[in-house]
């Protein structure tokens, strides 16, 4: 087949009317069928379930988005069960097939963008620009790593192996059997989506257990992949609790690979859970985990004072700070810290807070947790530096908080170095950039970071100095698009994987050698 060039799917403009108003249309739309039961997949089989996970709008805690089925360890068992015997047959199905219904799928989804964009404006509080981006994402993620899958294919028959008189030698990237996909709420489509199809395209059959928080826009993807044919019980879909399915599937002898996104202190738990054998079982599972992060902006004073303003707002503030990559921390040397300061104060301050539906730069944070942990944070912040702008709930029907801005804190302030996940900027001065740089260094995540100078000897350093996954010069630390800025962390931001690289589909096969002789 003649497959185009990857390229990423490019992002709507809403400052046009047409597109406002599509998205407006969109979201009447979604709205017209909220409140639906939604059920299990295992399988053929459509479970609902008496118990269930109650979805809420964060930004009008009176609309529901829908009641989800909600798996026991009796229907996880089933959906194991499931899964293992349809690995049997999927790994046989050929690379081009399974990158056939990847295709597909990513052309529906391109379709219906707007759609899968308003359930998640609705469902986890983005504005328009953000759930747009979520779902463009989501697009390159499949787009991507269909593609990836027929390259490795090529790999798998051209591999260059040293040549030896006599032999027929071969290295063929085979996948590995069942695996649990623990996706996070805050890319409740594109890091769900492109973590469940890299591992299907490889060859692998999934358990895939949504964010409690974000179900609804997890299954709008399960349900557009069986309508593109995708065989049954390549990915089941079984909501739950964490403690009851998540950890029950983690510790299964039958799982043998786990792909997580979400907190350190769960990937920390998983990969535990991981290292324990259970009986029956004969292999060390593999863990593919992206975590947290306390991502920062370093600025010297040779930099571009006005674009590093606007990426530190950018960077702490798109969809509440609630991204791994979102830079919580600024760490500004003395020359420019009043004037860097005073503009990301004012920048801030135009950030309205109000409801996603009407497209406002600042919405709710996820749930009730989150909210209460982040107020806890801006306390915290109270105590460890000066308090600038925000500072307090906002009102509206939701878990609106203010976007906040603390300046002058300390290298070893809480707020400077645990990952608060919430609308909360920590402002640090430096004696000079090296020593920015080396404050920025002082964390114990590694995801992403931003150096901003016009110095290139500087900025040479900063390259080779500043420690992450994910590193950005003069422009903000989120962002990172698929194919163009593979992306995962060092330390405690994960396993260092590289989602959206060309090296992700490896990390769910093990490669097999063999040796023919002529
Ligand atoms: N890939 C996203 C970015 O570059 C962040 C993903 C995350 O927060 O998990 O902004």
């Amino acid at each position: 087949a003649n497959i185009s060039p990857f390229v990423n799917e490019p992002f709507v403009n809403f400052g046009l009317e047409e597109n406002k108003q599509a998205m407006e249309k969109a979201i009447s739309k979604v709205k017209s069928e909220l409140g639906q039961n939604i059920p299990l997949h295992i399988g053929e089989r459509k479970v609902f379930t008496e118990d269930v996970i109650t979805s809420v709008n964060p930004g009008n805690l009176d609309e529901v988005i829908g009641y989800v089925s909600k798996a026991n360890q009796a229907l996880a068992e089933e959906a194991m069960h499931i899964a293992v015997n349809t690995f049997e047959t999927w790994k046989k199905v050929s690379a081009s097939e399974r990158a056939e219904y990847l295709f597909k799928a990513a052309a529906l989804m391109r379709e219906r963008k707007h759609e899968f964009s308003a359930l998640m404006i609705l469902e986890s509080g983005k504005n328009y620009a953000e759930a747009d981006a979520d779902t463009a994402e989501a697009i390159d993620f499949i787009e991507f790593y269909a593609r990836e899958m027929l390259r490795l294919e090529q790999i798998n028959e051209t591999q260059p192996l040293t040549k030896v008189q006599g032999e027929d030698n071969r290295l063929t990237y085979i996948p590995l059997g069942v695996g649990v996909v623990i996706p996070p709420w805050n890319f409740p489509l594109a890091i769900c989506v492109g973590m469940t199809t890299a591992a299907v395209v490889s060859g692998n059959t999934v358990l895939l257990k949504p964010a409690s928080t974000t179900p609804v826009i997890a299954h709008k993807f399960v349900a557009l992949m069986e309508e593109v044919g995708l065989p049954a019980g390549v990915i089941n879909f079984i909501p739950g609790s964490g403690a009851e399915v998540g950890d029950y599937l983690t510790s299964h002898p039958k799982t043998r690979f786990i792909s997580f996104t979400g907190s350190k202190e769960v990937g920390l738990h998983i990969s535990k859970l991981a290292a324990n054998t259970s009986e029956g079982q004969i292999w060390i599972k593999r863990l593919i985990a992206e975590m947290g992060g306390k991502d920062g902006i370093v600025v010297d004073e040779t930099a571009g004072l006005d674009a590093a303003a606007q990426a530190i707002v950018a960077s702490a503030f798109g969809f509440q700070g609630q991204k791994c990559s979102a830079g919580s921390r600024a760490i500004i040397v003395e020359a420019v810290y009043d004037e860097v300061v005073e503009k990301v104060k004012e920048l801030t301050e135009k950030l309205v807070v109000g409801s996603p539906e009407l497209n406002y730069p600042a919405g709710p944070v996820i749930d009730k947790g989150s909210y209460d942990k982040i107020l806890g944070y801006i306390e915290i912040g109270k105590a460890e530096g000066t308090l600038l702008t925000g500072g307090s709930p906002a009102v509206g029907n939701g878990y609106y908080i203010e976007p906040t801005v603390f300046a002058d804190v300390n290298p070893d302030a809480r707020i400077m170095k645990e990952e608060i996940f919430g609308p909360v900027l920590a402002i640090c001065k430096a004696a000079d950039y090296k020593e920015a740089i080396h404050i920025y260094n002082d964390t114990e995540f590694g995801l992403t970071g931003s150096y901003f100078s016009s110095d290139q000897k500087r900025i040479e350093e900063a390259l080779e100095t500043m420690h992450c996954g994910n590193l950005y010069i003069n422009r903000k630390c989120t962002g990172a698009l698929v194919g163009a800025h593979p992306f995962g962390g060092f330390n405690m931001s994960g396993t260092d994987s590289k989602a959206g690289g060309y090296d992700y589909l490896l990390l769910f096969t093990q490669a097999k050698l063999t040796s023919r002789k002529l």
